[in-house]
């Protein structure tokens, strides 16, 4: 407390945001709120986060022009996926304030680096090895073992790219990934859950952490969070302080989402890292007292970042295509209920197009409350 900060972007200056989904638009909203200008760069005329701010450039991501104009009229630039074209974006680093610069993107948009750096940074991963052809992988398995799940490096999503291997046989499977020259083979984690912990830091190197996410996937798509995550108080605290530690090691500025792997017998791994808000932290629009958007915000803006407290236990669940006509069927039935659509144009099978937050007072009467409407069937 007390230190003079660095370059803090001011009310009425403009963030400028590269991507329009709904991660943008909630950064967008909260920026708003906050008195900020917003100008997003996406491809699709009135995106989720174009509908909210003050202006859009309708332009593809890496398109170098839109890109510099972006930077010519924002104050601040961020982004709000990973998949920003880097050279792109370091070539505005001269124009415009980029705090989160390249070097955090660069480690995590590559598996292989990024594992490198959280076992390099002290931190328990699952064991792992480069694998570019065929005779890695058979190198790969020998050395790790079976099972063990074979993933592309990068450009993977929501469990796209990747095939789990339980013995020789499926060795044949993994043509499609080996021809990308560019794998991984990581050692299977038993998790007992999985979990992520928002964290964010500023220029000053103030940090501030959010609560441990308990985290339910259908289909390798995220469902349900659960906050506080069923695990032990001091297994919570441990997923903290290693949150803390990597935004110390990779020198983060903004916020970034730390996924866990959480074992029977108190280990925590860490699954991978995401440099931007996430799917898990939806939940601290309502239930903290500074969502994971405000925190971000803040943090690139390089306000002092408050201590994150959560007011009440809560459960988030993803509204993906096909639960959209029953989830507006309980918006009459549910008045607790926090109803989020994210006003994509086009609903699609397991497009994610909003999300229900719920605080409760009891955990498991509220999801069951969620399985007896019928509509997250497996
Ligand atoms: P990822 O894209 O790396 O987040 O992987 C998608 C999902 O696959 C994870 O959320 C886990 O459920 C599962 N998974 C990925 N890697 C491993 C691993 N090494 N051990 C156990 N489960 C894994």
């Amino acid at each position: 407390m007390g230190r003079t900060l660095t370059k803090m972007i001011q009310q009425g200056q403009t963030i400028g945001i590269i991507g329009g989904g709904q991660l943008g638009q909630m950064m967008a909203l909260d920026a708003k709120q906050t008195g900020m200008k917003v100008i997003v760069l996406d491809p699709t005329p009135a995106c989720p986060a174009g509908q909210v701010a003050d202006d859009q450039i309708v332009a593809p991501y890496a398109d170098v022009k839109a890109i510099t104009e972006l930077a010519r009229r924002a104050d601040v630039l961020t982004y709000e996926f990973e998949n920003v074209d880097l050279n792109a974006l370091e070539d505005v680093a001269d124009k415009v304030y980029v705090p989160q610069g390249t070097h955090l993107l660069y480690t995590t948009k590559n598996r292989i680096r990024e594992k490198t750096f959280l076992r390099d940074a002290g931190l328990q991963t699952a064991p792992f090895m480069a694998v570019k052809n065929e005779t890695d992988l058979k190198k790969a398995v020998d050395e790790i073992g079976y099972p063990s799940v074979l993933k592309t490096c990068e450009g993977g999503y929501d469990g796209h790219g990747q095939e789990v291997l339980h013995s020789d046989a499926d060795l044949a499977k993994c043509a499609g990934i080996l021809s990308t020259k560019d794998a991984i083979l990581e050692g299977w984690v038993p998790f007992k859950l999985e979990c992520s912990v928002m964290v964010a830091r500023n220029e000053n190197g103030e940090v501030t952490v959010f609560p441990v996410s308990e985290n339910i996937h259908h289909n390798e798509i995220l469902h349900l969070s659960i906050v506080p995550a069923r695990i032990s108080p001091e297994l919570q605290k441990k997923a903290q302080q290693m949150a803390v530690k990597i935004a110390h090691a990779i020198d983060l500025r903004g916020i970034l989402g730390v996924e866990m792997f959480v074992t029977a017998d108190g280990q925590i791994y860490i699954n991978e890292l995401a440099p931007r808000p996430h799917n898990s932290g939806h939940y601290s629009i309502e239930a903290c007292n500074f969502s994971q958007f405000a925190i971000h915000n803040r943090a690139i803006c390089n306000w002092p970042l408050p201590k994150i407290k959560l007011l009440q236990p809560v459960v988030m669940v993803n509204v993906l295509g096909q639960h959209v006509a029953g989830v507006r069927q309980q918006i009459a039935k549910k008045p607790n209920w926090h109803f989020h659509d994210y006003g994509k144009a086009e609903i699609r099978h397991n497009r994610k197009m909003g999300h229900v937050t719920i605080l409760t007072d009891d955990i498991e009467a509220t999801l069951k409350e969620i399985d007896n409407t019928g509509i997250w069937q497996k």
